[in-house]
């Protein structure tokens, strides 16, 4: 029987990548994220062709937690329960921390950590009803290790890792496997509006930004590829990944070995 796989801000970048790898394994997918709603159809379509399982979106807004209630009581009555629940919606914002405006630290914080709290607490009951479920959190080399002007990005992924293990002790016995996935720079809209911004921040020019920051500890030189992170959450969903749990899997080129 097909799984059920939910993906957060999936409209975009790796999301949409995962959610590409999961369709293309016959999982039924429901995506999420913002976008034009043409654009997110087209593409809804696309990942519906890959495997034959079912493809469906829902709008819910990770700020708000009702509509998250929403998106998982969607997935549940549309196709049957969550099976594997990608928390992967996030934002960036670059600024030094006293100018960092507190409405953006909040956003930041509400989406890229408190709503996997919200997606987890109504998935949870669904994947321990089937004794089974895989939880996989799209945290970041941010989550190990720190960079300047980032204050809130990097507070909420080290706090999705906390969340990781604690849900991961919680959930062994039901089956429920949860992880991190540590990416490094993956060139996604994320990080490519970033790069003007932290081009002034630091003074300097934006291919400076891409050669002397991002891949400057990235050891390898290249940035991740989308892919390359979608086929790290498979093989996480996957039975042989059964006894990883309450841990993360770094793909960062190196970045985080120094
Ligand atoms: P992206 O901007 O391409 O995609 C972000 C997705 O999140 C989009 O679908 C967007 O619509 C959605 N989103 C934003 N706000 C939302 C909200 N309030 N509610 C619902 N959906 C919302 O970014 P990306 O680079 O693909 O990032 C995806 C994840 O990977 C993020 O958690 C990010 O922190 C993480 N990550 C990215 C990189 C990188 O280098 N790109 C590295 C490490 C970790």
């Amino acid at each position: 029987m097909s799984r059920t796989v939910v993906v957060t801000g999936s409209t975009s970048g790796i999301g949409l990548g995962i959610a590409k790898a999961f369709a293309v394994e016959g999982c039924h997918v429901v995506i999420n994220g913002f976008g034009k709603l043409d654009e997110v159809e087209a593409a809804r379509r696309e990942l519906e062709v890959l495997g034959g399982g079912r493809v469906i979106y829902h709008g819910a807004d990770m700020t708000k937690p009702e509509e998250i209630a929403e998106l998982i009581g969607t997935a549940k009555e549309t196709l049957g329960s969550v099976d594997v629940l990608v928390n992967n919606a996030g934002i960036q914002h670059v600024a030094k921390i006293e100018e960092f405006p507190p409405e953006k630290w909040d956003q930041i914080i509400a989406i890229n950590l408190t709503s996997s709290f919200h997606t987890m607490r109504y998935a949870i009951p669904l994947m321990k009803t089937k004794k089974a479920g895989r939880i996989i959190n799209v945290a970041s080399a941010h989550a190990l290790t720190a960079s300047p002007f980032k204050s809130a990005y990097v507070a909420a992924k080290h706090g999705i890792l906390g969340l990781t293990k604690t849900a991961a002790l919680e959930l062994a016995e039901f089956g429920i496997t949860v992880n991190a996935i540590c990416p490094g720079y993956v060139l996604t809209p994320l990080v490519e509006k970033q790069i003007p911004d932290t081009a002034r921040e630091r003074g300097i020019s934006e291919e400076q930004v891409k050669t002397d920051v991002m891949l400057r500890l990235q050891a390898t030189k290249d940035f991740v590829s989308i892919e390359e992170v979608a086929a790290t959450a498979v093989f996480l969903a996957s039975d042989a990944a059964r006894q990883i749990t309450g841990t993360h899997i770094s793909v960062d080129g190196g970045w985080t070995a120094q």
